[in-house]
């Protein structure tokens, strides 16, 4: 525990540090965006490069092997419908909170009204067709696993670890060596997230530093403005009131201790803008901090990083109203009944990597018929400012993660760590 809190008080200062390094760099790097960039700022995105792709390199072992013992120790296939139930109702119970939260923010605030539509639009959209959700739920069915496995294709490797561990469930004895295997594999890869969460105050400095080196203050603190503060107020209600509050209610839990103990997560996912890449970082911090069981964290988390995304959802809500309002166009109260079930969905479908909710905000828009160049615009205004967002969001994405893994294991009858 001591070790942890160390690291926590580390990362903070890394972040600080980040923050004022990024700031100095600011004024030295050249403004044309052709001219060769310093050595020294080269080496700063290096290193945060590296702990980000470090996080990323152990995602795959850690999923398959986490979820494969989840299910093994779960033991019985009803039990462990019991526990999928209670995380999903959790999951699109939370997550429609937090579409709610969203939605009330952005028709009270209004950022998007009277705001210039001109702008270019942004061109991945203009090129790739967002995938249907039926085609997503169909892409969770893998053809060939070790392709899902080179892909990261994180929904895929869920779906076969669960079919796979329910297997070796049914088969025990016959699979003995198998079960060994994963269960060393697990461990293995526990420690080596121990290892990489030794350094990771750097990777966190250097992210933070890279942020703060090249983002624009003028286009951030302009006319966006009273867009980014409406996303990011609608994300802090969430995040401090209707979080916690879940978690006092069903779990029972100080939201301020267990804040304090998730702290490290929570900063990685900021700093890193990655859900998938926090994964082994919440992990750790539930199960040593919290005390969750692995077999509850194990299950929970996986699926929780790649489907439960409270921010995500929110921000879908926002952005999609912003860009409606920009345009003049008042929602019904249908269509933004719509809005709430497509932010849930495409919350859902979203990635758990960097700006994947960027991108996600089509699938609102095309549902209640917007047009596809205005949708383009209306990404490529907001485009600009997308990567804070993102940290915001991603840290409420994995706090909303670890208490729905809290709720699901006091659910289940477990005794946790004051
Ligand atoms: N970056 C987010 C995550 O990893 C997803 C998003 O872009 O909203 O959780």
């Amino acid at each position: 525990m001591k070790f942890k809190f160390n690291l926590t008080v580390q990362i903070f200062l890394a972040m600080g540090l980040g923050v004022l390094v990024g700031l100095l760099v600011h004024n030295h790097l050249p403004s044309d965006p052709e001219a060769e960039l310093p050595l020294y700022f080269d080496l700063i995105v290096l290193v945060g490069d590296i702990f980000m792709k470090l996080l990323r390199m152990i995602i795959v072992p850690l999923i398959m092997a986490s979820i494969i013992m989840g299910v093994v120790s779960i033991g019985d296939l009803s039990k462990l419908g019991r526990v999928g139930g209670k995380t999903f109702t959790y999951y699109f119970g939370s997550t429609f909170l937090a579409v709610i939260v969203g939605l009330i923010v952005v028709n009270l605030v209004k950022p998007g009204v009277g705001f210039p539509t001109q702008g270019e639009p942004l061109e991945q959209v203009t090129e790739n067709e967002p995938p249907s959700f039926l085609e997503i739920i169909e892409d969770i069915v893998p053809t060939n696993i070790f392709a899902a496995m080179a892909e990261s294709d994180v929904l895929s490797l869920i779906f076969f670890s669960l079919i796979f561990g329910a297997v070796l469930t049914t088969l025990r004895d016959k699979a003995k060596g198998m079960i060994g295997f994963f269960e060393a594999l697990n461990h293995v890869m526990m420690k080596l997230t121990d290892w990489i969460m030794r350094i990771a105050p750097i990777g966190i400095f250097a992210l933070i530093a890279k942020l703060f080196a090249t983002v624009d203050a003028g286009q951030t603190l302009g006319p966006l403005l009273k867009y980014m503060l409406s996303v990011v107020g609608g994300l802090l209600i969430h995040a401090v009131i209707t979080l916690p509050l879940l978690l006092w209610i069903f779990a029972r839990y100080s939201p301020l201790k267990f804040f304090s103990k998730m702290l490290a997560a929570i900063t990685t996912a900021f700093s890193t803008a990655s859900s998938a890449a926090t994964l082994p970082v919440t992990m750790e911090c539930l199960q040593d901090n919290v005390g969750v069981s692995k077999r509850t964290t194990s299950f929970v988390l996986p699926l929780g990083a790649t489907i439960n995304m409270d921010g995500t959802a929110l921000y879908e809500s926002i952005a999609a109203l912003f860009i409606a309002q920009m345009y003049g166009i008042e929602l019904t109260l249908t269509q933004q009944c719509v809005v709430f079930l497509t932010a849930t969905l495409a919350s859902i479908g979203a990635a758990a990597i960097p700006s994947a909710g960027l991108f996600t905000i089509v699938i609102v828009l095309e549902a209640v018929n917007f047009p596809a160049e205005q949708i383009a615009v209306g990404l490529g205004i907001i485009y600009g400012v997308d990567r804070i967002l993102d940290m915001f969001r991603t840290a409420v994405n994995v706090w909303g993660d670890s208490v729905g893994a809290t709720v699901v294991a006091r659910l289940e009858g477990e005794t946790l760590k004051a």
